[in-house]
C-alpha cells in the first residue's frame, strides 16, 4: 500500500535530501564537519560497500513521493556528494520514478558526459524555471587543484559549460542558466584575473557567505547570539539548553528525518544511526512507535523517519528540548529570506530553525549589543531559580 502524503505547511521552505555523506573531496572546511577540522575522510570514510549506508533508489522514491508536487518548491538533493549516489547510477533511477522538480548541490564529481549518461534521459527535473540555477556546483580550490593537477576552475568551468551539450541551458546569466558555480567567501579563497577570464562570459559564478570563525573572527549574521561560535570561540566553556524546532525537512541517507543540520551531521560523525535502521527496516519503519526505544541510548535522535506510514509534518513543529546550543550549525541560524523574500521585502529574518528558552547566563546577556532585540529568546528567570 503506498504511503500517505504529506501535508505541507505553505511556510515550509526547503527540502534537502542528502543522499549520500560519501564524498570524492577532503575539503578542511567540509560543511558535513560541525567542526571544520578537515577530518573528513576518517568521519566519513568511503568504506566497504557491506555498510547498508544509504536508502534504495526505490526506497527513496516510495520515501519522496509522499510530498506534493510543487513547481516552487523543489527537492534539494545534497551531500556529501549526490552524483556518486548508488554507484552514480542511483540519480537517474530516482529521478526517473518521482514527478518534482530537483535541484543539486555538488561539486562535479564525474565526467559531464557521464553524469549525462547516468541521468538516464531525466534532465528535464533538473531544469526548474526559477531565478537560479537548479544545477549549483561548488567550487573548493585547494581539493579541486588537487585532483585536477592545478587546473581546479579550469576544469570545473569546462565541466559546467559541457553541459549544454547534454541536454542543459548554459548562459552566464543565471536566470537563464541551468548551472552554475559558487565560492564560498571564506578569506582564503580569492578570485582572481585568470578566474574571471575562464568563466567571463560562459557559466554564472557567484559567492556565497562564509559561516564560521576564521582566527578567531566570526563570519556571517546570526538570528541567535552566540549560537554558532559560544564554544568555538571561547566565549563560554559548555553549550546552554533551550527549546528547539526545524522549519525545513531534512533527510539523512538513511531516510531518518533530523531537527536541525549539527544533528544530522554530528549523528553521522559518531558513526551514523546505522544498526537503528536495520532494526527499524526489520518493523516497516514504524518511527513513531518504536524510535525513542530505539534511540534511547543515543545523544543524538532523529524525529522522524521518511518511511514511517505515521510520519507527518506536524512531527517538525515540536519544540524539542536541546543542551547544544552554542555549537548549532551556521546555515540553521544565519538569518536568510525565506522562499517568499521575506528579508529583502518586509526586514522578516528567516532561519532553519526557530530557538525559544535560551538558559542564557547573566554574564552572557551583559555582552550583547542589541540585547532588546533577542531577549525574547531567552529563559525568564525571576531570580528565585524558578524559570518562566
Ligand atoms: S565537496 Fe562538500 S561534502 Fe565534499 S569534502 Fe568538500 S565540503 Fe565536504
Ligand atoms: S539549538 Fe542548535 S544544535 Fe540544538 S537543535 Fe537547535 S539548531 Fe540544533
Amino acid at each position: 500500500m503506498p504511503l500517505p502524503h504529506l501535508q505541507l505547511p505553505e511556510s515550509l521552505n526547503y527540502i534537502g535530501v542528502f543522499l549520500t555523506l560519501e564524498c570524492n573531496l577532503n575539503c578542511s572546511y567540509c560543511i558535513n564537519d560541525p567542526q571544520q577540522a578537515g577530518r573528513r575522510n576518517s568521519l566519513f570514510p568511503i568504506a566497504a560497500k557491506t555498510v547498508r549506508k544509504e536508502l534504495s533508489p526505490e526506497q527513496w522514491i516510495e520515501g519522496l513521493g509522499r510530498i506534493p508536487f510543487s513547481a516552487d518548491l523543489p527537492i534539494t538533493l545534497q551531500g556529501g556528494e549526490p552524483m556518486l549516489y548508488g554507484g552514480g547510477r542511483g540519480l537517474g533511477t530516482l529521478l526517473a520514478g518521482l514527478p518534482h522538480y530537483f535541484d543539486l548541490l555538488t561539486n562535479f564529481a564525474l565526467r559531464p558526459e557521464v553524469f549525462a549518461r547516468n541521468l538516464n534521459g531525466q534532465q528535464a527535473k533538473l531544469q526548474r524555471n526559477a531565478p537560479y540555477p537548479s544545477i549549483r556546483v561548488s567550487y573548493h580550490a585547494e581539493e579541486m587543484d588537487r585532483v585536477w593537477h592545478g587546473q581546479g576552475f579550469a576544469e570545473l568551468v569546462q565541466r559546467c559549460a559541457a553541459l549544454g551539450e547534454h541536454g542543459f541551458r548554459v548562459s552566464p546569466d543565471k536566470a537563464e542558466s541551468d548551472v552554475g558555480i559558487y565560492m564560498v567567501e571564506h578569506p582564503a579563497n580569492v578570485v582572481t584575473p585568470e578566474m574571471e577570464r575562464l568563466v567571463e562570459g560562459r557559466v554564472p559564478f557567484e559567492g556565497k557567505e562564509f559561516l564560521g570563525v576564521h582566527e578567531g573572527r566570526l563570519y556571517g549574521h546570526y538570528l541567535y547570539p552566540y549560537s554558532t561560535d559560544l564554544v568555538a570561540r571561547g566565549i563560554y566553556p559548555r553549550t546552554l539548553k533551550c527549546e528547539c524546532r526545524t522549519t525545513e525537512l531534512l533527510v539523512d541517507p538513511l531516510g531518518f528525518v533530523w531537527g536541525c543540520h549539527f544533528f544530522l551531521y554530528e549523528s553521522w560523525v559518531q558513526g551514523g544511526p546505522l544498526k537503528e535502521f536495520e532494526a527499524l527496516e526489520a518493523m516497516q519503519f514504524r518511527f513513531r512507535e518504536r524510535g525513542e526505544g530505539l534511540f534511547s541510548g543515543r545523544s543524538m535522535a532523529p524525529v522522524g523517519h521518511l518511511l514511517d506510514p505515521a510520519f507527518a509534518m506536524s512531527d517538525l513543529e515540536i519544540f524539542r528540548p536541546c543542551t547544544h546550543y552554542g555549537r548549532c550549525v551556521g546555515c540553521d541560524t544565519k538569518i536568510k529570506n525565506d522562499r517568499f523574500q521575506s528579508f529583502y521585502d518586509k526586514q522578516i529574518p528567516h532561519t532553519s530553525v526557530m530557538i525559544r528558552n535560551i538558559e542564557m547566563p547573566a554574564q552572557l546577556r551583559a555582552g550583547i549589543d542589541d540585547i532588546d532585540r533577542v531577549a525574547h529568546f531567552f529563559r525568564n528567570d525571576d531570580g528565585n531559580g524558578k524559570h518562566g
